[in-house]
């Protein structure tokens, strides 16, 4: 690893950590973070020429798989043509078409860089649109660094200890009300107290930022029906979610429309892209046709849009995402059985093509309190064998795993192979 350890050595001199995102630093796991240079299809390589299955997929996004050749050639074809006009152009309308066709909530839609700014912008036109102040978010959940909601925020936050964050003034985080994950009974509570206050409830549906924590039966649902009684806005995070979780992502899974829906990750393929949107007449409420301000000099730019839409069209497929879960459910089952057979308690989750791997007795894993109880050294373990394996798992224990369409019988197998092994070194 002679390589890797020199880069990251000049990269701590350069830039804060050698990390562009703080959970790429394994801080959660120990050790130095690999620094990659390849990819394609299930696999990835690493600047000292070692080869590993992926199961991060650049975080989410690439539902595909690495350096997919359709995806490849639409964006060499788009870059051909210049990478940004800052003008309307045809692929963004192409996007937000396809957009509004999947998304059940999405009325109409707008095209961001990152999902932080989709939770941002949405967050905002939300109290506009209810002249409202107060939000309502979830203990783990994560929706980017804006700074109301890194409250009790998950991923690199959590794994770093930091779930709130200093430079955030107390006067922007007041209005934030913090809730169970999973817990109606809490909302319920909540919005008996602070129901007409609430401009909005902004949820992961799946929980991805906690690891991989799927919603019990009626949480949703009472969200929904909260938010319905008292006027607020329901906000769907789906940055992760969204085509990861179903082809209409998480709201056609369970059946349940939220008013408003962030997207970001699978939508740009690999390039940077969210989007959000929702209600018609709580879209129009943003500038040019409303007041709400919101804008960006790169949104909407074709190169990004090429390569979103390419990898819709493979993950909206006929049978393309029942194949992916599929092999989801294949490697989780047999992450159990290895693990089972070694004697390691292991509990899973899954939706769609996340899953969750928590080292655990308790079963199933449905809240905070369970994911945060677990056995990190355990996780952290097993994390270091497969890596020493070949395989490259999410370097936290509080990340959820991403499965691609290019995650085939050999990889998913050569992947059970090291789990066989790396579960008896546990
Ligand atoms: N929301 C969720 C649910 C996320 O998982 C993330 C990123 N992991 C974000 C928002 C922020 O997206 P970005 O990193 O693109 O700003």
């Amino acid at each position: 690893m002679q390589r890797t350890h020199e880069l990251f050595q000049q990269a701590r001199e350069l830039i804060p950590g050698g990390v562009n995102s703080p959970v790429r630093a394994f801080k959660g796991v120990g050790g130095e973070p690999i620094t990659f240079e390849r990819g394609e299809g299930p696999y990835i390589w690493d600047v000292d020429g070692k080869r590993y299955v992926d199961y991060v997929n650049s975080w989410g996004p690439l539902v595909a798989g690495h350096a997919e050749p359709d995806v490849i050639r639409r964006v060499q074809e788009t870059v051909a043509k210049g990478l940004s006009f800052g003008t309307p152009v045809e692929l963004e309308v192409e996007m937000a078409r396809k957009l509004c066709e999947l998304v059940p909530s999405l009325d109409m839609v707008r095209l961001v860089n990152s999902g932080t700014e989709a939770t941002m912008s949405a967050l905002r036109l939300a109290r506009a649109h209810t002249g409202r102040d107060k939000i309502v978010k979830f203990q783990g959940n994560y929706h980017g660094h804006v700074d109301a909601l890194l409250v009790q925020a998950g991923s690199g936050a959590l794994t770093l200890g930091v779930p709130g964050s200093p430079g955030v003034p107390q006067s922007v985080v007041a209005d934030t009300l913090t809730l169970p994950y999973n817990d109606a009974e809490a909302v319920e509570k909540c919005f008996n107290e602070h129901g007409s206050e609430i401009a909005a409830v902004i949820v992961e549906p799946v929980a991805g930022n906690m690891n991989c924590v799927p919603p019990v039966p009626g949480f949703l649902e009472k969200l929904r029906e909260c938010c319905d009684k008292s006027g607020s806005v329901l906000i769907f995070d789906e940055v992760m979610t969204g085509f990861r979780v179903g082809p209409n992502c998480a709201q056609g899974r369970f059946g349940i429309k939220p008013d408003m829906t962030c997207l970001g990750k699978v939508i740009g393929g690999g390039m940077p892209v969210g989007a959000f949107g929702g209600r018609r007449d709580i879209m129009e409420g943003l500038a040019p046709v409303g007041g709400v301000y919101q804008a960006g000099t790169l949104a909407g730019n074709p190169v990004a849009m090429a390569a979103g839409l390419a990898t819709l069209e493979k993950i909206t497929a006929p049978g393309a995402f029942d194949g992916l879960e599929a092999t989801t459910a294949k490697l989780v089952d047999g992450f159990k059985q290895r693990a089972d057979k070694a004697g390691v308690p292991l509990t899973t989750n899954q939706a769609g093509s996340m899953f969750g791997l928590f080292f655990t007795s308790e079963s199933p894993v449905t809240t905070f309190e369970q994911v945060k109880a677990c056995d990190l050294e355990a996780f952290n373990r097993f994390f270091h064998a497969m890596l020493e394996e070949g395989v490259y798992l999410a370097p936290a224990a509080f990340e959820a795993g991403f499965v691609s369409l290019a995650h085939d019988e050999t990889a998913v197998q050569e992947t059970l192979d090291a789990a066989e092994r790396a579960f008896a070194r546990v």
